[in-house]
């Protein structure tokens, strides 16, 4: 059976980056420990390729640990030690030009998620470590002081050690099934309650939802349970023929997706949740009210449903006051109170928040296994020793910018180096028999 010293379960951003770092580790210490990825889909790194819209939002420079949830706390060594100076400067290491862009995003230089990717494999490669593709791990069982991993397909392994990388559930497509929750239950651990995160929001305003399908602009869009502000976020909104969506939708999301599920937001009860859009943030109600009377004056005869054109994306614009003013008329037939009612609305656009799109839709999960049940600097499991948890696969997920790759990335590094300093080289073979090799990685 074949056997080696570090088994990653996952080829995927913390995986591989495990396995790198135990590679690179293994070669510094002059120790001939052989490190293998298992992998269940064809080829490793799927999602890591659709990351950023394909051009891979590697880590964020502001590295605020306030843009992180769940087991904070407990993650603060791992981060600490690795920050993101720490993995660009690692990836400039390995080859790769970074730059950063707005807000602290750091992106390949190339734009490409897919340098990012084969970077990973060369370096693997050319340190002796293995990918085996269409490996989908099904069970981790003890043997000895180490572990025997079966896959579904009834192959078999033997590994000193194990390093846990298979993310959770958000985009199932590519790759991401829940199978490393069931694998860690069998090997002690609990798991916190996953919802998804960074996802789209599905909202009551059916009718209103159809106008608007594919209308993009830019607001303030803040977050309310029973009328409380929990959270506001400045950038793009989109609309869609269910909701809304973009990317400060997207940041509040975990908080709807959390209520969706439990009517609670942060472990508060609330009854109901709505949004509220400034979709004019920039100017203060005076002003507009100012240019609206001016419009007035100057269009008198111009069409009532207009009257925001000029300010929003039309069809937003007619929506609001068709809304509000119920029948067209000419501007100059409009009372004072219909013009700051049209002005109220597009200033407090509200939606109210059912639920959210379901796993397929989100980029990330919320919810793991707690960290409070590994060692907070090597990763490894207390419930079960020479097994390590890395990724997506544990209770920390962040905001939108490059926070969960960071996060991928420094747990991969911390759970690599332990594993790797932590495994004893093997004997010297008995015979001189060559062992079997196996099949090449899908690349
Ligand atoms: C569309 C999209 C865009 C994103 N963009 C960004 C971004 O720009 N910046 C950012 O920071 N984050 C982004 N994220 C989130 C980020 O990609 C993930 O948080 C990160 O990839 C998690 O790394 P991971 O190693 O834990 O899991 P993954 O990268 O998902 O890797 C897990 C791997 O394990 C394999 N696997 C699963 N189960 C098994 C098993 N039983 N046996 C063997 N193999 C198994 C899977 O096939 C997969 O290859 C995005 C996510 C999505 C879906």
């Amino acid at each position: 059976m074949r056997r080696t010293e570090i088994a990653v379960v996952g080829g995927g951003a913390s995986g591989l980056m495990a396995a790198l770092t135990a590679a690179e580790e293994q070669k510094r210490q002059h120790r001939p420990i052989s490190v293998l990825v298992l992998e269940a889909a064809q080829k490793p790194g799927r999602k890591l390729l659709a990351t950023g819209n394909g051009r891979c939002n590697l880590t964020n420079m502001r590295g605020e640990l306030s843009r992180f949830h769940g087991d904070v706390p407990a993650a603060e060594a791992v981060l600490g030690k690795y920050p993101p100076q720490a993995v660009v400067r690692r990836f400039l290491s390995l080859g790769l030009l970074c730059r950063e862009e707005d807000e602290g995003r750091v992106y390949p230089n190339s734009g490409q998620a897919a340098s990012v990717l084969s970077l990973l494999l060369e370096h693997l490669q050319a340190l002796g470590a293995e990918i085996l593709c269409e490996w989908p791990v099904s069970q981790i069982s003890r043997e000895g002081a180490g572990f025997r991993l079966h896959s579904s397909q009834g192959d078999e392994m033997l590994a000193q050690r194990v390093i846990l990388a298979t993310s959770g559930k958000a985009a199932p497509q590519l790759g991401s099934n829940g199978s490393g929750y069931a694998l860690s239950k069998a090997a002690g651990h609990s798991c916190t309650p996953c919802f998804p995160a960074l996802v789209p929001v599905i909202c009551g305003e059916n009718k209103r939802c159809k106008a608007l399908h594919g209308v993009r602009c830019r607001g303030r869009v803040s977050l309310l349970g029973d009328g409380k502000l929990l959270g506001e976020e400045l950038g793009e909104i989109q609309f869609t023929d269910y909701g809304l969506s973009g990317v400060c939708v997207f940041q509040l999301s975990r908080m709807a997706s959390e209520w969706a599920q439990s009517k609670t937001v942060n472990g508060k009860c609330f009854t109901s949740l709505q949004f509220s859009l400034d979709l004019l943030p920039n100017y203060t109600h005076e002003e507009l009210l100012g240019m609206l009377q001016r419009r007035k004056r100057l269009l008198p005869k111009s069409d009532s449903m207009a009257l925001l054109s000029g300010f929003l994306p039309v069809a937003l614009a007619r929506q609001i006051t068709k809304e509000v003013l119920e029948k067209a008329a000419p501007v100059e037939m409009l009372s004072p109170s219909d013009i700051e009612k049209t002005l109220l609305a597009a200033k407090n656009y509200t939606f109210t928040v059912k639920t959210t799109q379901d796993w397929n839709r989100a980029q990330v999960t919320a919810g793991g296994v707690p960290l409070s049940e590994i060692c907070p600097q090597t990763l490894e499991s207390s419930r079960c020793s020479g097994l390590y948890l890395c990724g997506e696969l544990l209770n920390l997920d962040g905001d939108c910018g490059g926070y969960h790759l960071q996060w991928a990335w420094a747990s991969g590094m911390a759970a690599g180096k332990a594993a790797a300093s932590a495994c004893k080289p093997p004997k010297p073979a008995k015979s001189s028999k060559p062992r079997r090799k196996p099949h090449a990685a899908n690349r």
